[in-house]
């Protein structure tokens, strides 16, 4: 919520007397015969006050007369301060007085749009033309920007080139022998609950683990990632990171706490938002940062400190030994 700076509407007085070569004008300084004003307890000739005195609209130049607004000293006609100086909605057009919304994005707007209009899930802006030319109901509960729409991943042309720069990225901080080939499947949201036993908003991707054993012994470990479809490309390959930090968890049977485990997953998300230079990357690592999910954000900024004390590999060696 935000306040515009305080504008107060005044009233300027001004009195007309009649004088016969009474009270001096205030600014010639020569005796007043006649119609005279008085403003502020002070005496002019009409001309006078009207050519030098009297107050004029900093916005159209012209005199004001009776109310005006008053901002960072300027005086502005009512109707001049309605139409240039109030920020303008950035979805409707009209003026914005009172208290108004904000989103990340610098877009400001009445506050009622924030009801009638549906919320993108991965940007947080409100869908409509004027301010994401656009966008898409997903059909399960999900609503992509038109923005945002312009990057999704849903077919297999990003898919590939996203798992080879993933995969190179993770590697580069130690977070390697990943199996080759993890079969990945994109599914809708509906699929994801399904898919996962416990489920969270925070949850953009599922990854199902199979084990076999033979005697006791792990004889083979296979896992099949599942990510949301129609995310836009930096947030898919976040997700993507996150589900691969999981197959390394698993490959090495690191069996963590839940805000540890998925804390640590996020620390491969942040890689992918902290190495694209977008404005979008950069909201979703503040989303990370400010989720009050016990796991993906409590847990995101627990391991995040533990990361900054021990640096990627003596992290990655005493995982299985944080508390
Ligand atoms: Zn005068
Ligand atoms: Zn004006
Ligand atoms: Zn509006
Ligand atoms: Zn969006
Ligand atoms: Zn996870």
């Amino acid at each position: 919520m935000h306040r515009p700076a305080l504008s107060i509407l005044f009233l300027l007085a001004l009195f007309i007397g009649v004088t016969l070569g009474g009270p001096k004008c205030n600014y010639c300084n020569k005796s007043i015969k006649g119609n005279y004003l008085t403003a502020d307890s002070k005496s002019y000739h009409k001309n006078c006050y009207r050519d030098h005195v009297q107050p004029r609209c900093a916005q159209c130049n012209d005199l004001i007369e009776g109310q005006y607004n008053l901002l960072d000293e300027k005086m502005y006609h009512p109707t001049c301060y309605i139409n240039h100086i109030v920020p303008r909605c950035d979805i409707c057009n009209g003026p914005l007085q009172g208290t108004y919304l904000t989103d990340y994005w610098g877009n400001l707007f009445h506050d009622h749009h924030a009801s009638e209009l549906p919320e993108c899930n991965t940007c947080g802006r409100w869908i409509c033309e004027e301010l994401t030319g656009g966008g898409f109901e997903l059909g399960d509960g999900r609503f992509l920007c038109g923005i945002c729409n312009e990057t999704e991943v849903s077919g297999d042309f990003l898919l590939e080139s996203s798992i080879a720069y993933v995969r190179r990225l993770l590697e580069s901080n130690g977070v390697n022998n990943l199996p080759p080939d993890i079969p990945i499947t994109l599914v809708d949201q509906r699929q994801l609950k399904e898919l996962a036993s416990y489920y969270s908003d925070a949850m953009h991707g599922f990854t199902d683990h199979n084990m076999q054993t033979r005697n006791g012994r792990v004889v083979s470990r296979d896992s099949h990632i599942y990510i949301l479809s129609h995310m836009p490309l930096t947030m898919f390959r976040a997700v993507l990171a996150h589900e691969l930090m999981h197959v390394y968890l698993f490959e090495r049977g690191l069996d963590l706490r839940s805000d540890i485990r998925e804390g640590f997953c996020n620390l491969g998300s942040a890689m992918v938002y902290k190495d694209t230079p977008s404005e979008y990357a950069k909201f979703r690592l503040l989303n990370l940062e400010k989720s009050q999910d016990p796991d993906y954000g409590i847990g995101y900024r627990k391991m995040t400190g533990e990361l900054n004390r021990k640096g990627w590999s003596y992290l990655l060696e005493t995982l299985g030994s944080i508390r």
